[in-house]
């Protein structure tokens, strides 16, 4: 599980490298991934030198790959706890992306 997303996470500099928060470089294998889809993966991450937790949407698509995410309180089970067992839909992208911009702490890792 996740090995595809460890790779983009090594391979690719515009997805979430460093905790926005204190600018540690993540280790990939840090990253816990919450639900796995054909084109999106919902991943957590917990920063192992401030604390801070990130929930990232990973998402491909045909212009390649994206990343969004937001500093959350949240523990990855709270998390889960919002989630169904099923594999990543459309419509959880969309509730994902509606989720993340109300929030409004919206980091955006686009260059
Ligand atoms: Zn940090």
């Amino acid at each position: 599980m996740g090995e595809k997303l460890f790779n983009l996470f090594s391979d690719n500099p515009t997805l979430i490298t460093h905790c926005p928060v204190c600018n540690v470089r993540y280790n990939p294998l840090e990253a816990r991934v919450l639900e796995e889809g054909e084109s999106a993966h919902l991943v957590y991450i917990k920063c192992r030198q401030c604390q801070s937790a990130i929930l990232a949407l990973i998402i491909a698509n045909n212009s390649g790959i994206s990343s969004m995410g937001l500093i959350t309180d949240l523990s990855s089970d709270d998390v889960l706890k919002f989630k169904s067992d099923n594999a990543i839909s459309c419509d959880d992208v969309i509730e994902v992306h509606q989720l993340l911009n109300k929030e409004k702490v919206l980091i955006e890792y686009f260059d």
